[in-house]
């Protein structure tokens, strides 16, 4: 009896290590972090399966969590992107409506004369965050050109704004300096437009406002008085709308989970119209419980044909330069792929693992290099490569693809992409 292309019961697993590719390190010897890693699990996917590398968006592009996510969910970043604001808030259970202008924030801390001294308030915690976000939100707008707003903390000193009003622009400038030393900056327009130059005024005013707010409060008050730094400006940066893209479920005809807790990642997760399950204890951080991410998918295959699981700490390392840390990280994720293999069933599920994009360990930014990719599963044509690292994977069997190749080729797995020609 042949398999029913369609009805064929086969389901996929896509894991995410954020950040996980990286170039050699001297620390290292001169290995990459996947080199140094011992990662049984990884490299029996690789063993059993078919690897290869991939560029996240295009050749040398460094690209964001938010555009390399596009791109392994089988869009084209370059075309549909809409900026990064958008996605960082539904994925924080904000609803982001068409017209909508989002912005992602940090909780900062500056001085008098509004100089950057740490962009994060010192990792500030969930708790004085909520308390600051709630009065923000309290802000009366008598003056905000009869605007909206909507202001939410989400993981430490990560935020979102939402301007609603008609006849907004994403084309404005960033309020964050983006750097530590600088002062802020005024948000101008980026283009000669009524809607961007409305845009601008109004972010700068509440920027303004939210920084009267939070310089007097007694949080802040609080926290000074335990040496830590007052949250007491908000920075705003990635003016984002929601992006004009298909629902997977629309274009295959499945029907998908995702388990991270990144709200960037959920976000763009749920723009492709996935559902969002949530973890106890996955917090987005190295410290987040990767057995309950684990479980959870196992959990969501059974009822789901495709489950994209994202785990955010390798990234976070990469950006602290902490090499020892993403070496360990590693092999927590090898750890839940182990589990992983041995809890699901391997006759009817393919196993994709993979980066969404290189984060340097040296350079500690996102960098344009390919990203190893594998997928094992019950009719997949075997390479030789035995182990997953950047170097091996580059010689198999899927040669070096684009992330947005990813999807189809596991739809394609899954029986669900439709013949072209006749
Ligand atoms: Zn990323």
């Amino acid at each position: 009896m042949p398999l029913k292309r369609r009805e064929s019961g086969l389901k996929a697993v896509l894991v995410i290590g954020d950040g996980m590719a990286d170039r050699p390190v001297k620390e290292l010897d001169w290995k990459t972090p996947l080199e140094a890693a011992h990662k049984p699990s990884l490299n029996q996917i690789a063993k059993t399966g078919i690897s290869g590398i991939m560029d996240p968006v295009s050749p040398g592009l460094p690209p964001g969590s938010d555009t390399a996510t596009l791109a392994l969910l089988g869009y084209d970043a370059l075309k549909v992107y809409s900026g990064r604001g958008a996605f960082e808030a539904i994925g924080s259970g904000i609803e982001v409506l068409p017209g909508d202008v989002a912005f992602r924030c940090n909780f900062a801390t500056v001085n008098k004369n509004l100089v950057v001294l740490d962009r994060r308030a010192g990792r500030i915690a969930n708790k004085d965050a909520s308390k600051l976000a709630e009065s923000i939100q309290k802000i009366k707008l008598e003056k905000l050109l009869d605007s909206e707003f909507l202001f939410k903390n989400t993981i430490q000193h990560r935020a979102v704004l939402i301007i609603r009003k008609p006849g907004l622009s994403i084309a404005v400038s960033d309020f964050d300096p983006g750097n530590v030393g600088e002062k802020v900056s005024d948000v101008k327009p980026l283009e000669n437009t009524s809607e961007a130059k409305l845009t601008a005024k109004i972010v700068n005013e509440l920027m303004q406002e939210f920084h009267k707010n939070l310089k007097e409060h007694p949080v802040n008050k609080e926290r000074v008085k335990c040496g830590l730094p007052p949250a007491n400006m908000i920075l705003c940066r990635g003016a984002g709308t929601v992006p004009n893209i298909k629902p997977l479920s629309q274009m295959y005809g499945i029907s998908t989970a995702c388990i991270g807790a990144t709200p960037l990642v959920r976000g763009v997760c749920k723009a492709a119209g996935m559902k969002l399950i949530d973890v106890k204890g996955a917090t987005g951080t190295p410290q987040t419980d990767f057995m309950a991410k684990t479980k959870a998918t196992i959990q969501a295959l059974k009822t789901h044909d495709f489950v994209f699981l994202h785990v955010k700490a390798p990234d976070v390392a990469s950006h602290d330069g902490n090499i020892k840390q993403k070496v360990e990280l590693i092999e927590k994720i090898d750890r839940m792929l182990g589990y992983l293999l041995g809890n699901i069933d391997v006759d009817s599920t393919y196993l994709a693992v993979t980066a969404d994009h290189t984060t340097s360990l040296v350079t500690r930014s996102h960098e344009g290099d390919p990203v190893p990719i594998a997928i094992t599963g019950p009719y997949i044509r075997r390479d030789d490569v035995e182990e997953f690292n950047e170097r091996k994977c580059a010689k198999g069997g899927l040669n070096r693809i684009k992330s947005m190749d990813l999807m189809y080729i596991l739809m394609n797995l899954l029986g669900k992409t439709k013949k072209f020609g006749a």
